[in-house]
């Protein structure tokens, strides 16, 4: 792409991936790229380690840069905000994907707090307090830009109403980002700002790695109604339509990508 190209393309929607260099995130990106948008990854890898994901996406004609940063930080969060305000000067969507299982699944008569902390503060407060900077941003875009559009998207979990009893952490962190999404929502809905949250179930990526063999007889049994495995790609299509704006009166809602898995059957 040359320079007359890319100072063209800059004029497009801006999206933040947090968590966007691999797995259900990196899915995401690609569904955003191809939709037109420039994008901002997140991710606690160096730039070094996620090159080759980086080069993909820009392959597919976007401005892509990296911010590496831990969602849990607070500096680490303004970092990212200010790489952003610098390199493309606006935000449009925000997507909280960054998450992590805790270390050791644990029977919750016996789990740390040490895990609680961790998991909470990476996939809920992490989530909460990015979203509050940019909503904030947003809001001020909003005054100097008529027709600016912008949207913010959780990636929560099947967990946030499932209960895993050796995992309690993580379905509480869900559970919260859950309330985030319906708090924010009703924060920025006076702004015309959907808040989303899309809540998926079983996905292969490399969080679910190490409990292959066990989800697999379990989607063999039945355990979705649909009978194969989730993949990143079906969560990037559900994203991309939410940030492109196909479902505008839809603040606060839930976007189920779990291929039926959580209807209650008898
Ligand atoms: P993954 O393959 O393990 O990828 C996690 C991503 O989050 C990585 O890009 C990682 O960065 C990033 N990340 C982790 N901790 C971070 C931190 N403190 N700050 C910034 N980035 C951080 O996981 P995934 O399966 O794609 O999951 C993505 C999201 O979907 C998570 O919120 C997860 O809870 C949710 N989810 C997953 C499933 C599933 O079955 N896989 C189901 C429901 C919901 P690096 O690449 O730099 O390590």
């Amino acid at each position: 792409m040359n320079n007359s190209e890319r100072s063209h393309r800059r004029t497009g929607p801006v999206a933040l991936i947090t968590g966007g260099s691999r797995g259900i995130g990196y899915g995401i990106a690609e569904h955003l790229a191809d939709a037109g948008f420039d994008l901002a990854i997140n991710g606690v890898r160096p730039e070094d380690a996620v090159s080759d994901a980086l080069d993909k996406l820009r392959q597919r004609g976007c401005d892509v840069i990296y911010c590496q940063g831990d969602v849990a930080s607070t500096e680490a969060r303004v970092e990212i905000m200010q790489r952003i305000k610098a390199h493309f000067g606006r935000l449009n969507v925000l997507i909280n994907n960054a998450g992590v299982a805790p270390k050791e699944r644990r029977d919750i008569l016996d789990a740390t707090e040490e895990s609680f902390q961790y998991v909470l503060s990476t996939n809920l407060q992490g989530a909460y307090f990015l979203t509050q900077a940019a909503a904030n941003w947003m809001i001020v875009q909003q005054t100097e830009q008529v027709d600016f559009w912008g949207c913010i998207i959780n990636v929560s979990s099947v967990s946030a109403t499932v209960a895993s009893v050796n995992r309690g952490e993580y379905c509480i962190a869900k559970a919260g980002l859950s309330m985030a999404t319906q708090l924010f929502a009703t924060r920025l809905g006076e702004y015309n700002i959907p808040v989303y949250e899309v809540r998926p179930g079983i996905i292969k990526t490399d969080m679910t790695a190490g409990v292959t063999a066990r989800y697999n007889a379990l989607i063999d049994n039945g355990l979705a109604l649909q009978r194969r495995w989730g993949l990143p790609d079906d969560v990037g299509k559900a994203v991309a339509s939410l940030a492109q704006g196909a479902f505008p009166y839809s603040t606060g809602q839930v976007i189920m990508v779990d291929g039926g898995m959580t209807i209650p059957r008898l």
